[in-house]
């Protein structure tokens, strides 16, 4: 079957895209329908350079953004339980061929210590993330640190949620990864060309393509509900990369039924030891960037869209507003690098044991209230995947509108929680005005208001963990 509908996607590039004004208003006013738009008219918007039909195209995503998500965003961190790699790819600085860089898989002790930090500044969903060879243990390894992470316990509860973003395994292996309650298994195409990708990822076993396309199907045929798929910005044409994207959606949502919970939009970063990462050979500016980011969220209304903290604090707040949904928060891109208690290096620098460096270095605090301070609510909620509201199931409520009057409740809870356990003073008022408010405001019925005071109070009292 075909994952990556070359032939059309050439086809459309080959007519060439000067957007047409009305066109472009005939997308964006059927865009409002909430049911996402084909590649061709994905094309036709990613072709608009005109700065009034760019402010309608910003307005558009803003107004699907607010629809569906309001002004939640779902924070998380990653773990990096291993920065061993079998593999060579031209812009990652754990590449075999980087002698240079600091190796190191975390003991599960240490793995444990990582995670008591990141519990310590408030997290609840994690995402483990390492490199393509795993100690002695193998696959193994990978099963055991999900396990530890989900072992740890404190005063302040745990973590509820852990993603993973690890290389692609058979069904055989996806079956048994399923059976240590992951939520999203998350793995990026990097470029979806397929000669680019060959000469980017000369060794090893993600050499191999096809095998690497092909994961998210042997990930459903294994059983798991929620996928995360992705390209790494940089490496070639993001026009092409966004269209096969969405073929590649398509061709999951035709076999499965679904198509991905979420997509990420890395974009590449300076990487110690990985020359290419610094001349990115198909840079994406931020206006188009910002475009990517628009474009995506009205094709695709339904799917999270994650960004992580490789974007600064400004570019950061500009991608709220058009579209992203969830954010990693003082990540650390180094096994180890929680617990060690070191300062990120400056942005834009790249250390000896980092996958790369880090635009956005604030901690955790810094942007929950700057995410407060500019109207959102950061929300640590893990609901769907507890109650198995996920693949399918999670969409069959969303795209009728349903599951945000399950979100925002969520949303305000998992805050509530985060600012009587983490929070300082300043945080604490402003964080429970802004609940006042959006219990007032966006709440859409007196039970449902009374519902969430009540499970405010008994947060207020010490309860935990409550979700609807
Ligand atoms: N090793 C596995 C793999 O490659 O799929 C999973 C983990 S890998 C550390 C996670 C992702 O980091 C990669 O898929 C790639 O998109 C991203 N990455 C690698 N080098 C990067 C760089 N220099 N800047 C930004 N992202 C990068
Ligand atoms: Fe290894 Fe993944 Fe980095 Fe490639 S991107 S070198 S596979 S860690």
């Amino acid at each position: 079957m075909t994952i990556i509908d070359n032939v059309n996607i050439n086809a459309i590039f080959r007519r060439g895209h000067t957007p047409d004004r009305n066109a472009v208003l005939d997308i964006l006013a059927r865009a409002r329908e909430l049911k996402g738009v084909g590649r061709e008219e994905a094309l036709t918007l990613l072709s608009v350079s005109d700065e009034d039909l760019l402010q309608e195209l910003f307005e558009t995503a803003r107004w699907i953004k607010g629809e569906i998500y309001g002004n939640r965003l779902v924070l998380f961190a990653p773990l990096y339980i291993s920065n061993l790699c079998e593999n060579d790819c031209a812009y990652c600085a754990f590449r075999k061929a980087n002698t240079g860089l600091v190796r190191r898989a975390l003991s599960q002790d240490e793995i444990a210590r990582e995670t008591a930090a990141l519990m310590a500044q408030g997290q609840k969903r994690l995402l483990l993330v390492a490199g393509e060879s795993y100690n002695e243990d193998g696959l193994d390894y990978v099963f055991k640190s999900i396990d530890t992470i989900y072992s740890v316990k404190s005063d302040k509860g745990n973590i509820r949620r852990i993603n993973v973003n690890i290389a692609p395994l058979s069904v055989e292996e996806f079956k048994r990864l399923r059976e240590h309650n992951i939520g999203t298994y998350q793995l990026f195409q990097e470029t979806y060309h397929e000669p680019t990708y060959r000469r980017l990822h000369p060794r090893g076993p993600k050499a191999d393509y096809r095998y690497r396309l092909e994961s998210m199907d042997r990930a459903f045929e294994a059983g798991l509900g929620d996928v995360g798929i992705g390209v790494l910005f940089g490496l070639y044409d993001w026009r092409y990369e966004i269209l096969a994207l969405l073929s590649h959606i398509e061709h999951l949502e035709n076999k499965f039924g679904v198509g991905p919970h979420t997509i990420s939009i890395p974009r590449l970063e300076p990487a110690f030891g990985a020359p290419l990462s610094y001349t990115p050979p198909h840079a994406v500016s931020d206006d188009d960037f910002k475009k990517i980011i628009a474009v995506l969220r009205i094709a695709v209304p339904y799917t999270g869209i994650i960004l992580s903290t490789r974007e600064n604090a400004a570019m950061r707040r500009e991608a709220f507003e058009l579209g992203v949904s969830q954010i990693s928060a003082g990540s650390r891109t180094n096994p180890g690098g929680y617990s060690l208690g070191e300062e990120p290096v400056e942005p834009g620098a790249a250390a000896n044991d980092c996958q790369f460096s880090l635009g956005d270095t604030r901690s955790m605090r810094e942007v929950v209230l700057d995410i407060v301070q500019h109207g959102h609510i950061p929300s640590f909620c893990t609901a769907c995947y507890r109650l198995g509201r996920v693949g399918k199931d999670f969409m069959d409520l969303a795209k009728p509108g349903l599951i945000k009057h399950n979100c925002l409740p969520n949303a305000i809870l998992t805050f509530a929680e985060y600012l009587g356990d983490f929070a300082d003073e300043k945080l604490r008022s402003k964080g429970f005005a802004m609940i006042e408010r959006m219990i007032d405001s966006d709440l859409q019925n007196e039970n449902l208001r009374k519902r969430v005071r009540e499970n405010l109070a008994q947060i207020r009292g010490g309860k935990r963990d409550i979700y609807v």
